[in-house]
């Protein structure tokens, strides 16, 4: 997809705003801002014609809830700092006495259209870094969804990333949302799980909803009010998807569901679960099932347990039963004519979903590097940093080469996918291979932590647990060898 979600931002003297990733930028260095001050500014530059009263700001920018005129004056000095303006000489907002204040520099160059794609992923990095990596650990041990760190996602439009533009998405390429999954694991690999799901569901339904399915589903998931779950697996059925024995036989307009289904990754505060069941051709079909978020029962669906996992904490993955739940006919994706086609259209999304896992590892395999190459040059025995023994130093070597090899091979994917190429053995081999080399980055992170890596203290003790996910999700390594050597054989056919 080439298209791109108009956006706006605004450039002023040397300074860059955008408000959609929230950046305020000099040059490339990034100005931090509270969220409430970066959107006064926004505000001011917005209405820079005029001023703007002291209740409309508190209107529109603190909704309402009463704040004192000092706190106001304390926002407007720090984004004045911010901005380096004197209070004398005002550069860029003035106090008009009574009436508010005003944004005065008369040279804001306002862009639409699109914004470079990697502004955002620039944007999405350093939030991990300063609201994701700080907190991830505390939040991973209470086993608690990271609301606020939901809502930011939502806020960057992450939701609706792959979506098309045409269904109010940014339509970002493979490429650029394999980036984005890459720098969230790299704080907390549970984020990159909330969006997966809800990614497959959404590029089914983009790819072989029809145009009313489209047109129905895909506006509501771009700002993560209306998340999907996708629910393939089955307790007696996983890598062998085609076994499963979840039943939908037709009755009129409707389907009667019954079955069990296992793995449910954000299966509880989903609004949509794309399930595939079998219908009485024996043929597996994929179902739109829409169900109020956060409800544990519902017309005939129940979650009967959560899964207590090894980590991917945070996140709910839950086990579903359906008995007797009734889906109207109008809900199988792609029509009448998707009857019978649902493994397909599931598989064709898990391609994606495959690229999703090798950058999750690799985001997960940098962060484990990271800690360890610091660890390493912090930490001293027999009189040196450990760095100095060459035991070491050869660990490290080999750790960042494997990183290096999974990142190319992962983006090598993703490219090819965006030139339209068939990439399920490109795919495969980058899962294979990424999810294998952050298995492996992840433990010699945590022997070179030696003790301390054994403890809830460091965080290399988490992706530890956290990498095994990335060999097992979407397909084991097993299982992306037998879909690489398949393409082997078809590729090389005829000797
Ligand atoms: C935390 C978590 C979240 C998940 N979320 C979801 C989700 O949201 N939706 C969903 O549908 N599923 C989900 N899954 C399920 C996941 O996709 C499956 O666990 C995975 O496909 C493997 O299936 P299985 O567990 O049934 O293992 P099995 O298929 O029973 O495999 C067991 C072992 O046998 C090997 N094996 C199997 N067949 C062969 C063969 N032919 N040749 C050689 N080796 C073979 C496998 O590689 C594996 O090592 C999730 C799983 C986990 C752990």
């Amino acid at each position: 997809m080439s298209t791109r979600a108009p956006r706006v931002r605004y450039r002023f003297a040397e300074f860059t705003v955008s408000p959609s990733t929230r950046l305020l930028l000099k040059g490339d260095v990034e100005i931090p801002l509270i969220p409430r001050y970066f959107d006064l500014l926004i505000l001011l530059i917005e209405r820079r014609s005029e001023a703007v009263s002291r209740d409309e700001i508190f209107e529109s920018v603190w909704n309402d809830v009463i704040v004192s005129d000092g706190a106001l004056t304390q926002a407007i000095r720090i984004l004045r700092r911010s901005l380096g303006d004197r209070a004398k000489e005002p550069r860029f907002i003035r106090t008009v006495s009574r009436h508010g204040y005003r944004f005065v520099y008369d040279g804001v160059v306002e862009e639409r259209g699109s914004e470079n794609d990697d502004e955002l992923v620039a944007a999405v990095r350093q939030w991990v870094d300063r609201e994701v990596v700080p907190q991830a650990g505390e939040l991973e041990q209470a086993d608690e969804f990271p609301q606020a760190m939901f809502d930011q996602m939502c806020e960057f439009g992450l939701f609706g990333s792959t979506i098309d533009p045409a269904y109010g998405g940014l339509g970002l390429d493979a490429a650029t949302y394999a980036r984005i999954v890459e720098e969230l694991a790299r704080g907390w690999m549970s984020l990159a799980g909330i969006l997966n799901t809800h990614k497959i569901g959404a590029t089914m339904i983009g790819r072989f909803g029809t145009e009313e399915q489209r047109s129905r589903f895909l506006p509501r998931m771009v700002d993560g009010s209306f998340r999907a779950a996708f629910s393939l697996s089955e307790p007696d059925s996983g890598s062998d998807a085609a076994a499963l024995r979840c039943k939908a036989v037709r009755d009129g307009d409707e389907y009667v569901v019954n079955g069990t289904k296992m793995w449910v990754t954000n299966g509880v505060r989903a609004a949509l679960v794309m399930l595939l069941a079998r219908t009485e051709d024996g043929r597996v079909t994929a179902f739109c099932v829409e169900k109020p978020p956060g409800e544990t029962s519902f017309e005939g669906i129940s979650v009967s347990r959560s899964i207590p996992k090894l980590g991917y904490k945070g996140i709910e993955t839950v086990e579903m039963a359906y008995a007797d739940h009734r889906v109207p006919a109008a809900d199988v994706l792609g029509g009448d004519e998707g009857v019978g086609h649902g493994l397909r259209y599931a598989l064709s999304a898990l391609e994606l979903g495959r690229i999703n896992i090798a950058a999750r590892a690799v985001g997960v395999g940098q962060a484990a590097f990271d800690r360890a190459m610091q660890y390493a040059q912090e930490r001293e025995t027999f009189g040196k940093p450990i760095f100095e023994h060459q035991a070491i130093q050869f660990k490290l070597a080999e750790m960042a080469t494997k990183l290096q090899a999974a990142r190319l091979l992962t983006y090598d994917a993703a490219a090819k996918f965006d030139a339209g190429e068939r990439i399920d053995m490109e795919a495969g081999m980058a899962k294979l291979f990424a999810s294998e080399a952050a298995f492996e980055i992840a433990t010699d992170a945590l022997r070179i932590h030696g003790g301390n890596g054994y403890t809830q203290e460091y965080d290399v003790e988490r992706y530890f647990r956290d990498t095994p996910l990335m060999i097992i999700g979407e397909g084991t390594s097993e299982i992306q060898k037998m879909v690489i050597a398949r393409q082997l054989r078809d590729r090389h056919a005829g000797g």
